[in-house]
Parts: structure tokens; sequence; C-alpha cells
């Protein structure tokens, strides 16, 4: 344990004993790490309950005066955190698959990529992933986690019902056919109405993939030719470093039930079909990669960039994200290369996506068609932080939301106006957490939850 750790560890128990807390070692798990997954975060307290039924987060939630629900820890900033202790969901993790009705209930600390494998299995989909399949259904689902296409909303947006457990230990669900409204303002929850036990999601019959690479597309040809270029598949991610005016890869993931098996022109709006397997980063190995190259794989294996036993992405890195609205991406991306050379120096790679819109209050895609323009930094905190209040100013005009999980400078006064369902939200988690014991610093900062 260093200095730092210690002390906030000594912090966390005064905190617990001036509020006459008992320190209930009930569940208590010390193997969670304390830093977030790519070690840029670490998180303010070292009591960690790991409860492996509703019943135990139940008793968890009641013995702590405050408290966040930690996943998989792959948020880059400080929405997991705590000062007084985190519930990890990962013990969580049945799966009840109700083939009639096309839907999955799975506790909330499932890995997407263990998910996918079991459903898979029993002839069923989900109708996208991000780019990594390591992340916990819940932990993705709160903070409007996505991946990339024209016809595709963010993961969230697969969930009928969502069970939690609120303030003061008791479970509720709410769902999209019974309660409309409550449940659109539940599931981008940001961990601010409880600890999420269980989550229904719609299935699809599985399906099969192929995916393409093709390099060097010229970001002229964004300029008419957007919505074709993204809606080339049915999920298509740009990768630029800003440099040379292009985009220097371009994925395109296609069904096979849609045509995706037959072969890929050589050329596509003036970029040029890889030969050879490539990663996102040019200079990391394709081996971390799904499969490229045209051949046929199931869905789990091909939507994600990268494979379940590998290092997604790059390991030690910084992400950031801005979602514009789709029909101003071009203008958008302009914007951001006005800043190419502050940017590129720090940057491993920028990712261009799709998302459609969708009607979850929080999610960054409500209610508009978007572009989500991402960037993995180098882990270079104090030159990223500097440069973020530039790309967002650049990005403010087209009313930019910045993604929850990942780094951003907006205080609340900035990102309050872009979302209209924020006043309801709040009054939402009030309802289920009058005395504010889901609240932590992000929210105050980011969505004046105090
Ligand atoms: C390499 C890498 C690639 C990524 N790629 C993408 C991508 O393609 N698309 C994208 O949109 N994002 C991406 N992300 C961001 C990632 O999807 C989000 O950080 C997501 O929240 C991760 O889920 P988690 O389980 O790790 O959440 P955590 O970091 O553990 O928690 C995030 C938030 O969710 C809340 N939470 C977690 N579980 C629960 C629960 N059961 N109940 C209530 N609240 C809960 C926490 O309190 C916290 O507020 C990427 C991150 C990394 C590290």
């Amino acid at each position: 344990m260093d200095k730092r750790d210690f002390l906030k560890g000594s912090a966390t128990t005064a905190v617990a004993l001036m509020m006459g807390l008992n320190e209930s070692k009930a569940f208590a798990d010390d193997s969670v790490p304390r830093t977030n997954w790519s070690g840029n975060y670490h998180y303010s307290t070292n009591k960690v309950l790991q409860p492996a039924s509703v019943a135990e987060t139940q008793d968890a939630v009641r013995s702590v005066a405050g408290v966040r629900a930690l996943g998989t820890r792959h948020s880059f900033n400080g929405i997991a955190d705590s000062q007084i202790a985190q519930i990890s969901t990962l013990k969580l993790k049945d799966v009840s698959l109700d083939a009639k009705s096309s839907t999955v209930t799975v506790g909330a600390g499932i890995r997407y990529g263990d998910l996918a494998v079991q459903l898979d299995a029993k002839g069923f989909a989900l109708h996208n992933l991000a780019s990594l399949p390591h992340i916990s259904v819940g932990g993705a689902c709160a903070t409007a986690t996505h991946g990339s296409g024209m016809g595709n909303g963010n993961l969230a947006t697969a969930v009928k019902a969502v069970e939690f457990v609120a303030a003061d230990g008791s479970v509720h669900t709410l769902s999209r056919d019974r309660d409309g409204d409550r449940f659109a303002g539940s599931v981008v929850g940001l961990g601010a109405l409880g600890v999420v036990t269980h989550l229904t999601l719609q299935v699809q019959p599985r399906f099969e993939m192929t995916q393409v690479v093709y390099r060097d597309l010229p970001f002229s040809e964004l300029e008419h030719h957007l919505p074709e270029i993204m809606g080339a598949g049915y999920s298509v991610s740009l990768f630029t470093d800003w440099q040379n005016g292009r985009a220097g890869e371009v994925w395109i993931k296609r069904r096979v039930d849609q045509g995706g098996a037959s072969a890929p022109p050589a050329r596509f709006f003036n970029a040029t079909l890889a030969t050879t397997k490539l990663h996102p980063i040019l200079d990391h190995p394709a081996e971390a990669c799904t499969d490229q190259l045209n051949t046929v794989g199931p869905w789990y294996e091909r939507l994600p960039h990268f494979k379940l036993n590998f290092t997604p992405s790059s390991g030690q890195e910084l992400q950031t994200e801005f979602f514009v609205p789709f029909d101003r991406g071009y203008d958008a991306i302009r914007a951001v290369e006005t800043l190419r050379d502050v940017i590129t120096p720090h940057l491993y790679i920028t990712e261009l996506r799709a998302v459609a819109a969708d009607d979850l209050w929080m999610s960054m895609a409500y209610q508009r068609p978007s572009l989500a323009i991402h960037f993995t930094w180098k882990p270079e905190t104090d030159a990223v932080l500097k440069l973020l209040p530039q790309i967002e100013a650049k990005l403010a005009p087209f009313g930019a939301r910045p993604h929850w999980a990942k780094v951003f400078t907006m205080k609340s006064s900035h990102v309050a106006p872009l979302y209209p369902r924020l006043k309801d939200f709040l009054v939402l988690a009030k309802s289920f957490d009058p005395k504010g014991k889901f609240q932590n610093a992000f929210l105050q900062d980011h969505v004046d939850i105090a």
C-alpha cells in the first residue's frame, strides 16, 4: 500500500467512525484492485464489498453510509469512486434465457464476452457490442456505452428491465413495458439510483459477420458521403491520427445475412482494401484484434475490435469521447482537425463511430442520431487535461455531450443544458436515494446531483 492509499484508507475509517457506523466485514473483499483498469485513477476507499446475491447486495447497501457500484473498473474518471465504500458486482453473473420472449436476464456483473459465448451457444445474439468484450453489462449500461452502426442504439437500448437495490436496501424493478418514462430515466443511471443487480436484455437470433479494413480514406469524402460511409456495414469505425486529412483505417463489419460474405471491392471512397490484419494503433500487434480479411465468424468475434483473452486497445492510456449530432458530424470533425498539431503528439488514435438516437434520458445519444468522436490518449494526464478545454471549446457549438465514463473537464453548468431530462433524472434519483448514499464527487461536479 503506498502512502496515498494509506491516507485515503485512514480517512475512510475516520469518516465511518465519525458517523457511528459498524465497520461491517460482511462481503468484504480485498482482492479488487484499488485503481481503475488503466491505472490512471486511484479509488478513494479501500473498503470493497462483494455480494453474491440480491439479498447480500441489500445487506451490503444497508451496512454503509455511502457507496458506489463497481463493475469491471474500465471507466477513466471518478464516476465509480466513493469516499466510503464500493460494491463490486462481479459475483452477480447468473444468466437466464427466455427463448420464447427473446430476452435474457443477467447478473449485472457479467462481462459481455462471457455472456456472448453462452448466448451464441443457445442460438442468440445481442444487437451490438463495444470495442472490447471485457466490460460488465451493469457498468456499460449505467454509462451508455456504445459500439457503432447507423441503426444501432447504444448497449443500454437492449435493456427491457432493470432490477436494483435502492439506498434503504429495498429492491425495485422498472421495465420498458410497464414503467415507460421512469424506466427511460433509470437505465443509464450513472450509479445514482442504486446498485443494479439484474438486467433483462432483448436478444435476437445469432448471426455471422465479416470484417474488412480499408486504408487512407480522405476526409474530403466525408463532406458529402458521411452517411453512406458510416452506413456501409452493420457497424463502421473510422480511425485517424488527425494528420494528412484522412482516416488511416476504416473498419467495416458486415452481417452475412445482409450480404456480408460477398467479396469486398478493392477501393472504397478512394481508400484501399488492406491485405494484412491491422490494429487501430498501427504499431500495435494485430493479434489482439478480432479477425479481419473478410473471414466469416460469430457476431461476438467481429463486433468488438479486441479479443477477450488479449489486452484491448493499448493498456496504459486515457480515453475521451464527445457525441455530436450526426448531421453536423463533418463540420465537427473539421473543427477538431484544426487542433491536430497539438492533439497528435499525445494521441494513440481517434475513432469515429455512429450511434442511433434513443429515449434514455442520460444517454449521450438521447433523441439525437450521433457521431461519436473518441480519443485514445497516451498516459499523459497533465498534457491531456490541458488540451481537453480546447477540444471542448471547438465542439461546444455542436452541443457535444461527453462520454460519462471517459476523461472530460466540462462542469455541470455546461453539461446540464445538454440533457433535457436532467432535472427529472435528479428527482428520480432522489426518490430512490433521498439522503444521497450513492452520490459522489464526480456526480456533484458534472451532473450537479447534490
Ligand atoms: C480499453 C477500453 C475500451 C473501451 N471501449 C469503449 C467503447 O467501445 N464504447 C464505449 O462507449 N465505452 C468504451 N469504454 C468505456 C467503458 O465501456 C465504460 O467505462 C464502462 O462504464 C465500463 O464498464 P465497467 O463495468 O468497467 O464500469 P465501471 O468503471 O466499473 O463503472 C462505471 C460506472 O457504472 C456504475 N456501475 C457499474 N456497475 C453498476 C451497477 N451494477 N449498478 C449501478 N451502477 C453501476 C459505476 O458506479 C460507475 O458509475 C472502453 C473502456 C476501455 C478501458
